[in-house]
């Protein structure tokens, strides 16, 4: 353990700033001298840890300062703590100081009851709104916790892995962190579910197998074709998809495994939006698309920000094979969602504050709300209507799944999926059958919505529509078309 680990992580620091981790670093490890992990090992490979995750997502100093600090007055005598805070603010600053307070207050989350789950995702939510830095911190010391939790009481671990699949894995799914939503689900999946985790593994194991020789000269012949057509590619990578994602995804398949294709997938990621189209063509013509399962979300991008085209084909001996193609950009967007459009929003500008990029629409959604509504209260409500409570699946006709609150309707659905969908929703189909816009969507229905040109939101849809997001979109709707 080194301080060098860390920064090797940064791509450019000034001197000013490699100098300020160093003595973090050294602060911190002192501060922990004579702890232990349940290891055994020494306390401070974990606040190591959760900086060097924090470096890995190109944040900036503060934030990795605060992860090195994050544990540094919770551990300290009750009688200490208050001057080990002012400490902190003398050697590091007030932004650090407040990243290092904020993390303590959020606090050890606990999903006891639904009470107390609804009371720690407000916590959750509010940090976001007002620092989207303090739950970053918070979910890079889970990462570490989940990673060394077989060293934790057995007694503990089942608690603590529902607890990562109930809180913090949604949490990092709702702000695009593709990537440590996977991490953390399939970390917490053996002890929160071990009976259903060692049958699925038994059951993929071979498929699996098979899967990536078999990608790799899918992986080849692609190469190639993308060569011939003078195509820069920056990376294809055979993925296999995430246990616990799959486990999921098969008991909405009544646990049939060859209804599902892309237990592997291949990712072409190229250079700009032109070429994600060109490599689209070249994989139609090297292989025929199944039909209905071609999905752009470049043109169309999911409410959390995700951006790709997927496609699915009878690749080489018919086999059904999935692609997803980006952009370098999205493809970080996707990995490290909100962090990477934190990085984007603050390139070149002065690091302080935790403002995140508007092109996040669901945090810039929150902000709205709190703008919108007068009170604390109200704006709870609203987040525990929109967020939290009593959530339903609704699938479009593509497979994709809309998450939404109990009691929503086809225009909600509309405006979830696209705002212009949204304006110009004629109609609705719900199972296939024709329903009306006032219609309750039920869990796992699927819904399709019939699109009129010239159709414009009506206000007689506020007295109907259940979710805030539809609210203001139809407002803004009807206010400019006045
Ligand atoms: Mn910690």
């Amino acid at each position: 353990m080194e301080a060098k680990d860390i920064i090797e992580k940064l791509k450019s620091r000034s001197a000013d700033e490699v100098a300020l981790i160093e003595r973090a670093f050294a602060f911190a490890q002192e501060k922990h001298e004579n702890e232990l992990r349940y290891s055994g090992e020494p306390y401070f490979i974990h606040p190591y840890a959760v900086a060097k995750t924090l470096a890995e997502m190109r944040l900036d100093t503060n934030t990795i300062i605060a992860g090195l600090l994050h544990d540094v007055c919770e551990s300290a005598p009750e009688e200490e703590k208050k001057a080990c805070e002012k400490s902190i603010v003398k050697e590091f600053g007030k932004d650090v100081a407040f990243l290092v307070e904020g993390v303590t207050k959020l606090g050890k989350l606990h999903a006891h009851g639904e009470e107390r789950y609804l009371e720690n995702m407000r916590k959750m939510f509010l940090s976001i709104a007002q620092d989207v830095r303090v739950v970053l911190i918070r979910l890079a010391d889970r990462l570490h916790n989940m990673q060394t939790l077989s060293a934790v009481p057995q007694h503990k671990q089942k608690r603590i892995a529902d607890e990562t699949l109930e809180i913090y894995a949604p949490l990092a799914g709702r702000l695009g962190m593709g990537k440590l939503r996977g991490e953390l689900e399939d970390l917490s999946f053996p002890f929160s579910h071990p009976v259903e985790y060692d049958a699925l593994i038994d059951k993929i194991k071979e498929r699996r197998e098979h899967k990536e020789v078999y990608l790799a000269k899918v992986k080849y012949k692609l190469g190639e074709e993308l060569k011939k057509a003078s195509i820069t590619v920056s990376a294809i990578d055979a993925r296999v998809k995430h246990v616990f994602s799959l486990y999921r995804k098969l008991q909405r398949h009544n646990n049939n495994l060859d209804e599902i294709y892309d237990i592997v997938a291949l990712r072409v990621i190229v250079k700009d939006i032109a070429d994600c189209y060109a490599v689209l063509g070249i994989v139609h013509k090297l292989w025929r698309p199944l039909p209905g399962k071609i999905k752009d979300y470049i043109a169309l991008p999911k409410p959390n920000g995700y951006q790709s085209i997927h496609t699915t084909v009878f690749c080489i001996n018919g086999e059904i094979t999935e692609f997803q193609i980006r952009t370098e950009k999205m493809h970080d967007e996707a990995e490290h969602g909100i962090a990477a459009h934190w990085i984007y929003e603050h390139q070149g500008k002065p690091k302080v504050g935790g403002q995140v990029s508007k092109s996040l629409k669901w945090i810039a959604q929150i902000r709205e709300w709190q703008k919108e509504s007068k009170g604390t209260k109200e704006f709870l409500e609203s987040l525990k209507i929109d967020v939290f409570k009593n959530r339903i699946f609704v699938f479009t006709p593509t497979g994709d799944v809309i998450d939404l609150p109990e009691g929503a309707t086809p225009v909600d659905f509309a405006y979830l999926v696209h705002s212009e969908i949204g304006n110009h929703c004629g109609g609705a189909k719900v199972n296939d059958k024709m329903t009306s816009l006032e219609h309750h969507l039920k869990n796992g229905d699927k819904c399709e919505i019939l699109i009129q040109k010239n159709k414009k939101p009506s206000r007689s849809w506020l007295s109907f529509v259940k979710t805030n997001y539809a609210k203001s979109k139809i407002r803004a709707s009807l206010e400019k078309n006045k």
